[in-house]
């Protein structure tokens, strides 16, 4: 499974890239844009140009209106109304890096912006072409390259589905431990260009714990190979440059990954606390006494009743580990005796069945939707001594907000010093004010999160929902982002409108 050449394994598992769930309505070719841009088209030569440097070039209205949207639930709204966010003059496919050095090196020099895009999966329009341009797919890179049995590392390409990256590993008595709920639908590079994380994190970590190295084309087609060694004093960490840089510094074509033997034992555990921030407690004395058990996770009294019927006003908490024997059973006699020690109710552990089972259904998303219904979430992260006020106030916020139905929410992942707190939420509205009031529930959580001492985000990013509030999160850190940007990508072309920086194609807007 060797590739030398750096391009896509052509044995490797290859496929349609999922659609989100909502059909756009009407026909997709003549769908117009809800984001109000002024978008590039590109020039014939260029296309042409293009049409030389990769094999696969797009042009049909219809394609190009279903790629330019992903899971935005914004953007589902529109799909509804027969609307798109934006669409791309035309969408390349690259099979390998020097194809993707190629375009760049194209669209860089005819000053034409890129969005790369994989899986689609972002809930935030981060793979969105706000300004048209060329839309750079990814999907074709994909496979594993090398496996390092011995280091336990993984090199593989950035379009490998979650789960087909998995298969090939579990074919192979190893697991890359990263278990998005989006495993089926999101890709190696979109893990890392939004700094994702699995729903197992607590042991094996988020993806910027998981890599090792990266290969990364610029804008102007340079190609970066960053770190590769198990830790190095060579300056500032390059990997963590690119990781979360949502496509806007450059684009990933390859990773090296830690990878682990697959686990042969496994236990469960369940509990119940007579409140949300009892349960944190719990959960801040398991890993800061030092258990990180693979599943450590909370849910409020109003998340607990539609995961687990029968829960009543109790906060339920999961915990699953896995790995070697005696490492699980010290870290669940942690667990129990942190249980002990607090308030909690012991709780059969077929509710963690109860969880696996359910961990990636989604379908209530498109039901609630389509039926006209605003549905969204949200995650942060924040210290263990602001975490009862960043949910308090969120939560506060989102029920008071108009046409507010419900809101709760769980802590997902767990650290030392603090954890990320994720809500769901949902309101109603007449459809002509669905996207003012879903702006104005992300504009009053999102104020309450970061008023209470939170981050913006903990694993979905930033993308287009979220730039207007990057000011405020970072507030001169994101004058350093943007010289950054501007040093790596002078002329603008990687995702412009993302992540809050200034973009070289002027603005945008929509209801917000
Ligand atoms: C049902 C559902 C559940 C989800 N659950 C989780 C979860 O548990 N954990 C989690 O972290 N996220 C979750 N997400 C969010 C989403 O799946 C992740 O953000 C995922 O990492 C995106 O990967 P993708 O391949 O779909 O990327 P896309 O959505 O296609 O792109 C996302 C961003 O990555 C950039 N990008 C993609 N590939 C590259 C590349 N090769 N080089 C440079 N930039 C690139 C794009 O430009 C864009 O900015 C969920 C989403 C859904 C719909």
């Amino acid at each position: 499974m060797t590739d030398p050449q750096n391009t896509a394994d052509p044995t490797s598992q290859s496929r349609g890239v999922p659609v989100p769930p909502i059909v756009i309505s009407g026909d997709p070719a003549s769908a117009a844009s809800a984001l109000n841009a002024k978008t590039v088209a590109v020039p014939e030569q260029v296309v042409e140009a293009l049409r030389g440097a990769c094999a696969e070039v797009v042009d049909d209205p219809s394609t190009l209106a279903e790629e330019g949207r992903d899971w935005w639930p914004l953007a589902m709204i529109w799909a509804t109304e027969g609307r798109i966010p934006s669409r791309a003059s035309v969408l390349v496919r690259p099979a390998s890096q020097q194809e993707v050095i190629d375009v760049l090196r194209i669209c860089n020099e005819h000053r034409v912006p890129v969005t790369p895009s994989a899986g689609r999966s972002g809930v935030l329009g981060a793979s969105v072409p706000v300004f048209g341009g060329v839309q750079l797919d990814m999907c074709q890179m994909n496979g594993i390259r090398e496996i390092d049995r011995s280091s336990m590392v993984a090199d593989v390409l950035p379009g490998t589905f979650g789960d087909v990256y998995e298969d090939e590993l579990r074919s192979q008595g190893l697991t890359g431990g990263h278990w998005p709920q989006s495993m089926t639908l999101s890709t190696v590079g979109g893990w890392l260009a939004c700094r994702g994380a699995g729903q197992f994190s607590t042991r094996y970590g988020k993806i910027e714990d998981m890599v090792v190295g990266l290969d990364v084309v610029l804008a102007d087609g340079t190609v970066v190979r960053t770190g590769g060694f198990p830790r190095a004093a060579v300056g500032p960490d390059l990997n963590q440059l690119f990781v979360g840089s949502e496509g806007t510094l450059g684009v990933i074509t390859g990773a090296r990954l830690k990878i682990h033997e697959l686990p042969g034992h496994q236990r469960k555990a369940a509990y119940s606390f007579d409140s949300f921030n009892s349960g944190l407690d719990w959960l801040r004395s398991v890993i800061q006494r030092g258990a990180k058990p693979a599943v450590l996770r909370l849910y409020d009294p109003v998340e607990s009743l539609r995961h687990f019927p029968g829960a009543d006003g109790r906060s339920v908490a999961i915990v699953l580990d896995e790995g070697e024997p005696a490492i699980v059973d010290a870290y669940m006699s942690v667990v129990d005796s942190a249980a002990r020690d607090s308030s909690a109710n012991i709780e059969d552990s077929s509710v963690v069945d109860t969880w696996l089972g359910e961990r990636n259904e989604v379908s209530a998303l498109e039901a609630l939707i389509s039926r006209g219904f605003i549905v969204d979430t949200m995650e942060v992260s924040g210290r263990w001594s602001d975490l009862p006020a960043i949910a308090d106030a969120t939560l506060e916020a989102l029920r008071t907000a108009p046409g507010s139905l419900a809101a709760g929410v769980h802590c997902s992942h767990s650290y030392e010093a603090g954890a990320c707190l994720y809500f769901t939420f949902a309101a109603e509205s007449p459809p002509e004010d669905r996207e003012s009031r879903h702006q104005a529930l992300w504009t009053a959580a999102t104020g309450a999160a970061l008023g209470a001492g939170a981050s913006l985000s903990h694993h979905h990013g930033v993308g287009l929902n979220r730039g207007r509030f990057v000011r405020d999160a970072l507030g001169s850190g994101l004058d350093v982002l943007d010289s950054i940007k501007s040093a790596l990508d002078p002329n603008g072309i990687l995702n412009p409108g993302k992540l809050g920086l200034k973009s070289s194609f002027g603005t945008f807007s929509f209801d917000q």
